[in-house]
């Protein structure tokens, strides 16, 4: 019936504008930056040869199973790709295969870090996420994200939010939003954050980071806060994903010895109070282990309670008297133990 026209039209267009006003509210460009690339393998991390990353099979140059940054990176990204897309986000990555930023291939930093900044600036986005994961000498575990010195306050709602859902899905120590000028945070006009997801060169981070699910996690966390940072309220279910826990190092070996002088030095400890001596705890593989409880049964019969400093060491401040110093590894069902015999000393002044 041609009067039942005007009204289905009507309807046709009441449907048409309320798409458009939710269009309208259009959601933000996000730029997905994956970091390094390439001949640029970033941070390397080492993993038991029985893991499945799910990821290109890598190793070092003397043949042990390895996790490299790119890969994990690039994975992270693709999955955040889909994820935002997913809900209806436009998204830019800065690549999208094993590349140089602009999917070129890698020739130097500095281009490869323009070419990033510049499809960013160029879209325009409206937040950049740049992926990486860390790496440090010493054992350090934990999630970072890191804007610009001086970032202005979108930025750091933007850190914020993120730091705090990685945090929350990750289950990793929180080292809290940093600032430091990296180039693709500092060169890109937008609200821009560089996030660490954990460390290559952590046995637990690396453990986890070889996971296909635990990736997804970093995924669904960033992903989650742009949803919330875009102001659009509850991002719904995030952090899916079933992730085994890596078996916690076990200390196989304590050793205890008289510490010498540049130790003393560096530890800035009084020698006058006694002797120093060092225990320190190592893992199956020979490795120093932080954050270890330590017992010590002095000459005199004092026990002591501490924990190894982040290189694996204990410092033991042992009375000037002759007898046995005993050290064990103060952990339930663990027994490692140090039997050291402190000698008779001359008198100090007569040195
Ligand atoms: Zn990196």
């Amino acid at each position: 019936m041609p009067s039942v026209r005007p009204a289905r039209t009507l309807l046709a267009a009441l449907a048409l504008a309320l798409a458009s006003a939710s269009a309208g509210m259009a959601l933000p460009v996000v730029a997905i930056d994956a970091g390094h690339g390439g001949a640029d393998s970033g941070a390397v991390g080492l993993i038991p040869p029985e893991v499945i990353t799910g990821l290109e099979p890598r190793a070092t140059d003397e043949l042990q199973p390895a996790l490299f940054e790119k890969d994990v990176n690039l994975d992270v990204a693709h999955r955040l790709n889909a994820w935002l897309m997913a809900r209806g986000f436009p998204t830019i990555m800065t690549r999208s295969t094993d590349n140089a930023g602009g999917d070129v291939p890698y020739t130097d930093v500095g281009t490869d870090l323009r070419a990033r900044t510049d499809l960013a600036n160029g879209a325009p986005a409206e937040i950049f996420v740049s992926i990486h994961q860390n790496s440090a000498k010493t054992p350090a575990s934990g999630t970072e994200t890191y804007v610009k010195a001086g970032a202005p306050l979108p930025t750091q709602v933007l850190a914020a939010t993120i730091q705090r859902t990685l945090v929350a899905c990750l289950g990793l120590p929180d080292r809290g939003v940093r600032e430091r000028s990296f180039f693709v945070v500092r060169e890109t006009t937008m609200p821009a954050v560089l996030v660490e997801g954990g460390f290559l060169t952590s046995p637990t981070d690396v453990f986890l980071l070889a996971q296909p699910d635990f990736r997804q996690r970093i995924a669904e966390a960033i992903g989650g806060a742009v949803w919330s940072y875009a102001g659009l309220g509850d991002p719904g279910p995030i952090c899916s994903g079933a992730v085994a826990a890596a078996p916690p190092p076990v200390p196989k070996t304590i050793t205890v010895a008289r510490a010498g002088r540049a130790l003393t030095k560096k530890a800035g400890i009084n020698p006058r109070r006694g002797d120093l001596w060092v225990a320190v705890v190592r893992d199956a593989a020979g490795k120093p282990m932080s954050s270890i409880p330590v017992k010590a049964r002095m000459p005199n019969g004092k026990g002591v309670a501490i924990t190894t400093r982040p290189d694996g060491k204990a410092l033991l401040a042992v009375p000037r008297r002759r007898g046995k110093l005993k050290v064990a590894v103060a952990m339930p069902g663990i027994k490692v133990s140090a039997t050291r015999r402190v000698p008779a000393r001359v008198p100090a002044r007569r040195r």
